[in-house]
């Protein structure tokens, strides 16, 4: 059982991508201490070997720490990539005619191998494709079984592998890939926590990844296709989670109709009550740079004020020069926004309508009795998790123990807004339930002698789904010198 950490008093969580720049044990731990509370590998880059290592780090470190910890397993998903050119790469002018084909001799200046057959039928003249992150864009003009012939719409220099992305229709391409499938299988042997699954279209793609993983880790879709805003509510019903994946998405849309989707795909993502991750470019200059940006920091402290669950850092902690400052940094813009007093009521301004439920009854009622009473704290026993999100979902302004006997449950809350797990037994008993909130908000500093915890749980006690009990408590004033007296006898 792990369970002597102080919780942060942090609410929202930071995500930070493990790679080169973040390998060693000592150098997770610094993040870690920086306040990270979920790591994510990324499938795209590096082997499985470095996979592994940097998941058993994160496991001994849990121990050491005594906080569940989470781990995201980001699948690349159906990246299309371009061929490689006899050259290594070409200069394309505005205007000329240039040819994706299937033909697989090294490209010039008129052509190159596009090695995915699937898309082909798929495109009509007039659809744009867009070459290393949107920096060429090509308009087609003619398809053909073998070849789709187009026009240079913006000019640049194209080379070996540029990443390819077709924003305007809706490609036939399985969710997953065969090197998806092994990733997944991969990252499911070794006990993540999370998977994220990119370039979603449609909730069928999350539907078919959810049959693979069935229960053994929660799934979050990455939102960075237009396809997949179209199908957003079909999206977050099947997923556990989803991201705002600003940098493809950025590439498919024009940037400027990145922010308003940004603050759909969140309040959406909040209604629903689905954990939701901004990512990328969040405080990009800091991969060379000690310091932000202030429109970075601004970046960050906007995503804070929408009530994201997480925010996330890519290159900048996986193999930029400053991955522990950039998560610090992270942490102080956090704590910098929800210590304004404006925050509570800018985090509210998306309003959670409860759904008909026992369940958001009694969280809908434990964020006012907060309020009324001037709770320290929330405790929250689950086993399935759903009483925790259900209770995030209201962003109340304390922050959420989870008890959990179930220890899949507390890595997994790590993605979770204001929640702080604790793996540990579970309880039999109205006193027991009492006795164990009490003892535990004390040991995890949730609250102090003298001040009340909200208690929120489910009888028959171990039932899951059953959450009905709504309970205030009092903090005696010498409850901890008790408590520290029975810990010591
Ligand atoms: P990526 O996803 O870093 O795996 O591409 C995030 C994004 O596209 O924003
Ligand atoms: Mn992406």
């Amino acid at each position: 059982m792990l369970s002597q950490f102080v919780p942060r008093s942090r609410k929202v969580r930071i995500l930070a991508t493990l790679g080169p720049s973040s390998d060693t044990h000592d150098r997770i731990k610094e993040l870690a201490e920086a306040g990270a509370d979920a790591f994510r590998l990324n499938m795209s880059h590096g082997t499985h070997e470095d996979h592994a290592q940097r998941i058993q780090i994160i496991r001994a470190l849990e121990k050491e720490l005594g906080r569940p910890t989470t781990i995201l397993a980001d699948l690349q998903g159906p990246k299309l990539r371009v061929g490689k050119f006899g050259r290594g790469k070409e200069e394309l002018t505005k205007g000329q005619t240039f040819v994706f084909d299937r033909d697989e001799t090294p490209g010039d200046a008129s052509r190159v191998t596009l090695p995915h057959r699937e898309i082909f039928e798929a495109l009509e003249p007039g659809t744009r494709l867009l070459v290393d992150d949107g920096k060429l864009v090509f308009r087609v003009t003619s398809v053909h079984p073998e070849r789709i012939e187009t026009m240079v719409e913006v000019p640049g220099t194209i080379s070996n592998n540029k990443g390819l992305n077709v924003p305007d229709v809706v490609l036939p391409l399985a969710a997953l890939t065969d090197k998806d499938r092994k990733d997944l299988h991969f990252a499911l042997d070794h006990h993540v926590d999370w998977i994220a699954l990119s370039f979603v279209q449609r909730p069928e793609d999350v539907a078919e990844a959810k049959r693979l993983i069935g229960d053994r880790a929660a799934l979050l879709a990455k939102i960075e296709k237009p396809a997949a805003i179209e199908r957003l509510d079909g999206i977050l019903e099947l997923a556990d989670a989803v991201m705002v994946a600003r940098g493809d998405l950025g590439v498919e849309m024009p940037p400027h109709e990145v922010p308003p989707l940004q603050k759909r795909i969140v309040e959406s993502a909040r209604r629903l009550g689905r954990p939701v991750v901004v990512a990328t470019q969040m405080l990009e200059s800091m991969i060379t740079s000690p310091s932000p940006t202030r429109a970075e920091v601004s970046d960050v402290a906007t995503a804070v004020y929408d009530g994201a669950d997480a925010i996330m850092l890519s290159a900048e902690s996986a193999s930029g020069q400053w991955p522990v400052e950039a998560v610090a940094m992270m942490n102080s813009i956090a704590t910098s926004v929800e210590s304004d007093p404006g925050y509570a009521a800018r985090v509210h301004f998306t309003e959670t309508l409860p759904d008909p439920t026992t369940a958001d009854a009694i969280a809908g009622a434990a964020r006012n009795m907060i309020e009324t009473v001037s709770a320290a704290g929330i405790v929250c026993f689950t086993s399935s998790g759903s009483t925790a999100r259900r209770v995030a979902r209201e962003r109340p302004a304390v922050p959420i123990l989870v008890l959990t006997p179930s220890l899949k449950t507390a890595r997994r809350s790590g993605l979770l807004w204001g929640a702080h797990a604790v793996h540990t037994k579970d309880v039999a008993s109205f006193e027991e339930m009492v006795g164990k909130s009490k003892r535990m908000a004390l040991r995890h500093s949730l609250a102090k002698g003298g001040e009340r915890i909200i208690l929120m749980a489910g009888v028959p006690f171990g039932t899951p789904g059953s959450t009905n009990i709504l309970h205030v408590v009092r903090l005696v004033g010498d409850e901890l010198e008790r408590h520290r007296a029975k810990a010591s006898a």
